[in-house]
């Protein structure tokens, strides 16, 4: 910290000797990516987990700079790769002060036809992988959490407001922003955190695979208070806000980074 005469006048967030599980990084444009790479740049010991060995050397290959930093497999789903991820976590750090979940999925088809035509087994994929997993996450997580502890999530804005072809995945958004409620309810006894950032469209792999993102991203852009769209480094800085103890007044929100967009009802200048 920097020092003008006795009065601190920088704050730097210095977050070596804490523990971090990132969940969900495909390449440099994920947004799990933006908030694990700030947690490195702080000092936090990391392990990022990825759902399947397919995607093993791109992110061996990303976190190469930063020495020490861990990686295990773990599909959301698969309830023996969730306990071996935690039993990892716990042979390797003891304890875990962060958690960065940033995983979502839902079949294609159930974003390019009609919500009203959804299946059953695409309404479970995609609950199961976008919502359920953070529950599942927590629940592996809390014997290994620190007091202080902080969980953050990623959502959109689709699930309080229709944005077409989004369908299912609105819903699974829903869940998932009321499950961050509740877990920040039951583990506040405990001092552990539990938010949710509701970041704009960002182009990413799973973004790409919205039917029409593009001009999604240009629509936004006009209707923003900022007249343009956030970027995943801004995500990035709330990742780590949120995170780290600035924020400690701070659970169970849905906090957005979207270049005001969602404050805005119309838009016709
Ligand atoms: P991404 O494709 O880079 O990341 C999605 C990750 O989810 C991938 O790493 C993928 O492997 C993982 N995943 C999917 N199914 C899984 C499973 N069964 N087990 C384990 N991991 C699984 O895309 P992203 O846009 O960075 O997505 C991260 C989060 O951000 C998602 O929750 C997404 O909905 C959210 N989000 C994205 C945007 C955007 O415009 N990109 C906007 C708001 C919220």
């Amino acid at each position: 910290m920097g020092r003008r005469g006795n009065l601190p006048y920088m704050i730097g967030i210095d977050l070596s000797g804490k523990t971090a599980l990132v969940m969900g990084v495909t390449n440099s444009y994920s947004l799990g990516w933006a908030i694990g790479e700030k947690l490195l740049q702080a000092g936090a010991k990391c392990i990022f987990s990825y759902q399947g060995e397919r995607l093993k050397p791109a992110l061996e290959k990303l976190l190469a700079p930063y020495e020490g930093t861990l990686t295990g497999q773990c599909d959301v789903t698969n309830e023996a790769e969730l306990e071996s991820l935690f039993a990892q976590i716990k042979a390797e750090f003891g304890s875990l002060d962060y958690i960065v979940h940033a995983v979502a999925y839902a079949p294609r088809a159930s974003m390019e036809g009609r919500f009203v035509d959804t299946t059953q087994e695409d309404w479970n994929t995609a609950l199961s992988v976008s919502a359920y997993s953070l529950v599942s996450v927590a629940r592996h997580a809390e014997p290994l959490l620190n007091e202080g502890g902080s969980i953050v999530t990623l959502t959109y804005y689709a699930s309080q407001k229709v944005v077409p072809k989004y369908n299912v995945m609105g819903i699974a958004k829903a869940a998932l922003e009321a499950s961050t409620r509740y877990l920040a309810y039951e583990l506040g006894s405990k001092n552990v955190r539990v938010n949710a950032i509701s970041a704009g469209p960002m182009r990413t792999v799973a973004a790409k695979s919205i039917p029409g993102f593009t001009s999604m991203l240009s629509k936004a852009a006009e209707m923003a208070a900022l007249k343009r769209n956030a970027t995943s480094e801004e995500v990035g800085k709330l990742g780590l806000f949120l995170l780290s103890d600035l924020s400690s007044g701070i659970t169970g929100e849905t906090t957005y980074v979207d270049a005001g967009y969602n404050i805005m009802g119309m838009s016709f200048e």
